[in-house]
């Protein structure tokens, strides 16, 4: 029997406004531990909170650029649990009346686009960070003490949950990258998983392939990059296969996936379903946005980066024109091609080259990228490499390495091939005999040779001719 995977996410998004959800304490990173706090983020008794209006606005903007309804009527709820993190006893979140629902997002594919449904964003307050030292690293279970930092309790954070549309770890890792592209754009979060800024958790079911039965579903956390979302989601999914097909049950459990063994480790079984007494927050009013308030951030959306791809695909590939617009590089790639580049070169060197070398896309002035890229077959590579390395200095010019003319004769670089081939005849035997992946493997040793002074292709069109003949 084949197995259909069915994967729901939950998003976690911090917005980076100034001061926090319900005080006007500084947000950020770095300060001292417990020094960005007040009466209201430590829950002292009698202060009272106040939303953040741009927070709200922020969430409103994001529910809109996810295709969301943005409710007239939304209400702060407060979410009972114990626990040191959590100074008032309870998170302030929102329950059965959240600020945005019903939304959805298209991820283009090869086969068709994956309609993902959102099914709720809202806005709450992260709690403070905890440190557990000694023990197992990070882990609060046989940590010898723990410690709180309270700068980051109180955090506006925007909670995104998926409908169960996904059905491939690759899905969801696309379906992340363009969420995390569009968050980024919209300018309200840096959405950075390995500062904490963007948090995903997922839910993971298997169904016999073509049934439409939702089986018990296990939830993975604690994944801190996107390959490692995908690497989780494949390895529970693999799991499950395994225990229905060996007649047993799946069990709800929760589970941290550690990346560097790639293995899956249970947390402690909860013995009751989580009951947070939710009820509505009786210190702040509801949320009732005015409709011209929604208009007017709805018409000031950018472009979503899904149109873009659309709109590139066509030129490129579909490949190509995610990978541009999820890295944040198809502004640069369409001035480059605009200033006279050839679009599927300019591509290439702009996701590998430039991206390989670090550079700042921001920095980069198109028309001398469109130098390098027109001339990067007649200079030597190391010169190339240089000065795509160097392409986000301040003033920098193509023209001293595009006079920098690869050597060109053929009569050059013919005895060093003569040479390779000479000193290679098992693989010259192979390439004869159909393996004509060798051609790189030839091509590289005469490079290497000539110190990247030899146009690669000349030699790889020389030693085309020599095996031939
Ligand atoms: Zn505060």
């Amino acid at each position: 029997m084949s197995w259909e995977p069915v994967v729901g996410l939950e998003i976690h998004v911090h917005l980076k406004t100034k001061t926090k959800m319900f005080c006007r304490c500084p947000v950020g990173f770095g300060a001292a531990p417990n020094t960005q706090t007040c009466p209201v983020c430590l829950a002292f008794p009698g202060a009272l909170p106040v939303a953040n209006r741009v927070a709200v606005e922020w969430t409103i903007q994001l529910g809109l650029a996810l295709g969301c309804e943005i409710a007239e009527h939304a209400v702060f709820s407060r979410k009972n649990y114990f626990y040191y993190d959590n100074p008032k006893g309870y998170q302030i979140s929102q329950y059965d009346l959240p600020l945005c629902t019903n939304g959805n997002v298209l991820v283009p594919g090869s086969d068709g686009d994956l309609e993902v449904g959102i099914v709720r964003a809202h806005l709450e307050e992260d709690a403070a960070k905890t440190v557990h030292v000694g023990g197992r690293a990070g882990r609060s279970q046989g940590a010898d003490y723990s410690l709180v930092d309270f700068n980051r309790g109180g955090t506006p954070l925007v909670e995104i949950v998926t409908a169960p549309d996904i059905h491939s770890p690759d899905d969801a890792k696309r379906f992340l990258q363009l969420l995390r592209q569009a968050i980024v754009e919209l300018g309200v979060s840096d959405a950075e998983m390995e500062k904490g800024t963007l948090r995903v958790d997922a839910n993971v079911s298997v169904r016999p392939a073509g049934s439409d039965e939702l089986r018990t579903r296990t939830e993975i956390k604690n994944m801190n990059s996107f390959n490692f979302i995908a690497r989780g989601i494949e390895a529970e999914v693999e799991r499950q296969i395994a225990v229905w097909e060996s007649g047993g049950t799946v069990e709800p459990q929760t589970f941290d996936f550690e990346a560097s063994s790639g293995t899956l480790t249970p947390r402690r079984a909860k013995e009751e379903a989580d009951d947070y007494r939710y009820f509505p927050e009786p210190d702040l009013v509801p949320l009732e946005p005015a409709r011209e308030l929604v208009e007017r951030l709805r018409a000031a959306l950018p472009e979503s980066p899904v149109t873009r791809i659309r709109r590139i695909e066509s030129e490129l590939d579909l490949e190509r024109a995610t990978v541009l617009v999820t890295g944040g590089l198809d502004a640069l790639w369409s001035e480059t091609v605009a200033a006279g580049a050839d679009d599927v070169a300019a591509a290439n060197v702009i996701t590998n080259n430039l991206v390989g070398a670090g550079v700042d896309p921001g920095e980069v002035s198109p028309e001398e990228l469109a130098k390098l890229v027109s001339a990067r077959k007649s200079i030597p590579r190391p010169a190339f490499d240089e000065a795509v390395a160097k392409l986000g200095d301040p003033d920098f010019s193509a023209d001293p390495y595009l006079a920098q003319e690869a050597v060109s004769d053929t009569a050059e670089p013919e005895p060093i091939v003569e040479a390779i081939l000479s000193a290679n005849a098992d693989q010259v035997d192979a390439f004869r005999n159909g393996k004509h992946g060798l051609l790189g493997f030839f091509v590289g040793q005469v490079m290497k040779e000539t110190q990247g002074k030899a146009n690669p292709r000349i030699v790889s069109e020389l030693v085309r001719e020599k095996l031939s003949g």
